[in-house]
């Protein structure tokens, strides 16, 4: 008995399917004429994130244009397609299954997360409260986990691209997979770095890698750290950094690191298995599960009398640091006030980041331009 076409096909890459078929639907549309335009959530160079209304249905959505000038088709269609293939897990954003083209955009629709994203309330230099930031973190670890099982590696984490439900974080999603590849595929290094970037990434570095899940993991634990301080731990994870350079002797000899003496022994386990040096010795993200239980990770009785100490040691890596190089600032450059991971190169979807709800008086954050991986 011969087999059917679609039991012989069994072995079909559904991503290249989703790609394909998205690429044969995709029609010419006026958005005027299908949805009311609400308000921007999102803008940079890659294009702009919409809150519309469909005019029919009455539901409300968020559309994600993305520049004609500086997408390709190929790169729209594939985020468009890894978003959709993940959408069934909860803790990712979720699709309409709705892209269109116009003149100018390649759009495509998602649901509305009526609460932004992560990075409007984490309080500079403060962080969010314990409780929220171990939920919100458990819950991107989950939607992490998914898409390992998947075998894709994000690449691209940081608190703009978590969405929020509500400002507890009882509801977070995963989102943007404008950077997303399957592990183990080859990719070029074009520029930049930021500081969520793993070491390995940083740097002079040997010519193309592969994607590896060891990076997304590296980037969870600067998430968590971010989260729990309102700090990045360091600018960049290069040897020039001065913070880096304490946390590597701290890995190595674990001594000194004043900025981590805030962290339970429990908490310093878990950042030393995320924060591996050597991406081969980082745990999976499976593991970060084990830590969400009620132990603390902040250290009650260092978290707040290190603080005069902390902003010592600061001043002191600020007079021994070299100037960063791109910074429209320069200054303990990890201070969490406002990052950009801007790229001219906006196939990456990164997007420039105007500096909100930070008081005049703070010092900004700019980084050097976003690692790029094509
Ligand atoms: P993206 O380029 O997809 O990371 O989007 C840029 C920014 O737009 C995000 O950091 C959010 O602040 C906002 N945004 C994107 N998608 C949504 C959404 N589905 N709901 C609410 N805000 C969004």
């Amino acid at each position: 008995m011969s087999s059917s076409p679609a039991i012989s096909r069994v072995s079909v890459d559904i991503l290249e399917e989703l790609q394909l078929f998205a690429a044969q639907n995709l029609e010419k549309v006026e958005v005027n004429k299908y949805y009311e335009v609400m308000r921007e959530l999102g803008k940079g160079t890659y294009g702009k994130v919409d809150l519309v209304i469909h005019k029919i249905r009455g539901t409300k959505m968020a559309l994600k244009f993305l520049k004609k000038k500086s997408t390709k088709l190929k790169s729209f269609l594939r985020e468009y397609s890894i978003s959709l293939y993940l959408s069934p897990c909860p803790l990712v954003i979720n699709m309409f299954g709705i892209a269109f083209e116009t003149e100018e955009y390649y759009v495509f629709a998602q649901e509305y997360a009526p609460s932004g994203d992560l990075f409007d309330i984490i309080p500079p230099q403060v962080g969010l409260p314990e409780p929220v930031a171990k939920r919100c973190v458990h819950q991107v670890a989950i939607a992490l986990d998914y898409l390992h099982s998947k075998k894709l590696v994000h690449r691209d984490i940081k608190p703009e691209n978590i969405l929020i439900f509500d400002k507890e974080c009882r509801r977070v999603k995963l989102s943007d997979f404008g950077m997303t590849r399957r592990a183990g595929s080859p990719v070029k290094r074009v520029s930049g770095t930021i500081p969520y970037t793993a070491p390995e990434l940083c740097g002079p570095q040997r010519e193309g890698f592969s994607v590896a899940y060891s990076t997304d993991v590296w980037a969870l634990g600067v998430l968590l750290f971010c989260m729990l301080t309102g700090n990045f731990p360091w600018e960049k994870a290069m040897p020039a950094d001065g913070f880096y350079e304490e946390f590597v002797r701290w890995q190595r000899r674990r001594t000194g690191a004043v900025q981590w003496r805030r962290f339970t022994d429990e908490a310093l386990r878990m950042f030393r298995k995320l924060l591996a040096l050597e991406p081969e010795r980082r745990c999976s993200v499976k593991e970060v599960f084990a830590h969400f239980g009620p132990r603390w990770m902040l250290d009650p009785l260092n978290s707040s009398s290190s603080e005069e100490e902390l902003l010592a040691e600061r001043l002191k890596q600020q007079t021994l640091a070299p100037p960063t190089s791109g910074g429209a600032e320069s200054g303990p450059a990890h201070l969490f006030s406002s990052v950009s991971t801007h790229s001219s190169v906006s196939s990456t979807h990164s997007y420039e980041r105007s500096a909100r709800d930070s008081p005049p008086s703070s010092r900004i954050l700019v980084t050097t331009p976003i690692e790029i991986c094509v």
